[in-house]
């Protein structure tokens, strides 16, 4: 009753629209999975949603020329109560909140909500990324972890495939990682192929002569050995994947919020090791999440926070003093984790290395691959401690591209001394 007349009075003074649809959803997510009642609401609360849209169409339908909307859209506001507040919703939180579903054991067992701050993910490396998959890797870890993804991947739609929605389609692009040693790196080289040979990766190694014989446009000057991905390698499209595991977790329950998380309580309890030593244990009791453009806060009670913010996850550990401690305690160390700006250019060179290209990683660093089908690739490199760029805006440095790049591309690959770098 009292949420049905909050949502009749919006509907006769939209002017009150804001307000009161934004307490007719806290009602609602108050109320969700408590009983059958709560069931009843859900389902008004369902009906409410349909009307509002339809109610919302006629408004701007009445209005055809103007881009005044009546409800200034609001961020979802979080639930009250969760078990999981996973803190970004780049593709590890929604990776994260995806399985957190598909394993629990009773549908609906868990209440999971990902906040994440920036929905058009401006500076997320998920999208920024080259959407690359290898299995070269020197650690096991990373090699069983690339290969169960590479299985994933293959089989996407089984496994984030959504009922009466569109086919994912991650546009992979199969293709080895080519990497290159000099003298000094190929022993090194020599001990990864090893491990990945032993983890199941199907790699080969190629002499200088080898390697030429294979790909004739490299100059194999200073290369003494090669490493080449012959399965599970390539690249896709990491926004199609983001948007796979985000679609699929909603699809199973995962609320979503946009807003930012600006701080988190804990309650303290002392406690005894088994040596008898006193120590103190931080416990986050609830999450504040500060909604968009707004100045208000939601708090959100939940049993367990996942970092997954990405770059900035040490500021997200110093929410809960991670990091800020006394120097002497536990707390004092920093989480190993600080944004750092990359640049990918992207290239064009009809004379370049054509349709088979693989993504190459030369022993200087530089790294390129082909991007589509009409001549272009793209290419980057890492910079030294020294050349690290500052990361207070998103500039792109022409100069690093003319310097530090182009120079080692073209003496890799000679057909790359005629490229224009049209798109920076
Ligand atoms: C140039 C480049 C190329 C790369 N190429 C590859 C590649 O080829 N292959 C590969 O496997 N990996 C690659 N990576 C790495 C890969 O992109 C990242 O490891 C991966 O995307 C990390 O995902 P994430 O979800 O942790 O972070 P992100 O995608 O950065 O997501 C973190 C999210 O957290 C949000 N957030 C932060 N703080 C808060 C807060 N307080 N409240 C709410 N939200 C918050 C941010 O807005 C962001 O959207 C590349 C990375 C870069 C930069």
């Amino acid at each position: 009753m009292y949420v049905g007349r909050m949502f009749v009075s919006s509907l006769k003074f939209p002017c009150l629209g804001i307000g009161t649809w934004k307490g007719a959803r806290l009602l609602r997510q108050r109320s969700f999975g408590t009983s059958a009642c709560a069931l009843k609401q859900d389902d008004f609360m369902k009906e409410l949603d349909k009307n509002f849209v339809q109610f919302h169409k006629k408004l701007m339908d009445s209005l055809p020329t103007s881009d005044w909307s009546p409800f200034t859209p609001i961020g979802d506001l979080p639930p009250e109560r969760v078990d999981v507040v996973i803190v970004g919703g780049g593709v590890m939180g929604w990776s994260i909140a995806y399985w957190l579903k598909q394993k629990e054991n009773r549908r609906g067992a868990l209440r999971v909500v990902v906040v994440e701050r920036d929905p058009t993910y401006s500076r997320a490396s998920t999208v920024l990324s080259a959407g690359g998959i290898r299995q070269q890797f020197s650690r096991p870890e990373n090699i069983h972890m690339s290969l169960f993804s590479a299985q994933f991947l293959r089989n996407i739609n089984e496994h984030l495939g959504v009922v009466n929605e569109d086919h994912i389609d991650i546009q992979f692009n199969p293709s080895g990682y080519l990497f290159l040693a000099s003298e000094e790196g190929a022993t090194v080289m020599e001990e990864n192929y090893n491990v990945q040979r032993e983890c199941g990766a199907q790699v080969t190694l190629l002499s200088p002569h080898q390697l030429k014989k294979k790909f004739p446009w490299v100059n194999t000057n200073g290369v003494a050995l090669a490493s080449y991905g012959l399965e599970n390698e390539g690249w896709f499209d990491p926004w199609t994947l983001l948007n796979a595991f985000r679609r699929k977790a909603l699809s199973m329950g995962v609320y979503h919020c946009h807003g930012e998380v600006t701080d988190f309580s804990t309650t303290k309890r002392e406690m005894m090791t088994a040596d008898g030593d006193p120590v103190t244990f931080s416990r986050i009791g609830h999450v504040t999440v500060l909604m968009p453009n707004s100045l208000e806060s939601q708090n959100v009670e939940c049993a367990l926070v996942i970092n997954a913010a990405g770059a900035w996850s040490s500021n997200v550990a110093e929410l809960a003093g991670i990091g800020i401690g006394p120097s002497d305690s536990l707390e004092s160390v920093k989480l190993p984790v600080e944004p750092k700006k990359r640049y990918i250019f992207v290239v064009h060179c009809p004379d370049g290395p054509g349709l088979d290209c693989p993504l190459l990683i030369d022993s200087s660093g530089v790294y390129f691959r082909r991007e589509g089908l009409g001549g272009n690739y793209i290419a980057g490199k890492s910079p030294t401690e020294e050349e690290e760029p500052d990361i207070s805006n998103m500039e792109v440095d022409y100069d690093f591209f003319q310097q530090k790049v182009w120079p080692l591309l073209a003496h890799r690959v000679p057909a790359f001394e005629s490229l224009k770098a049209f798109c920076l």
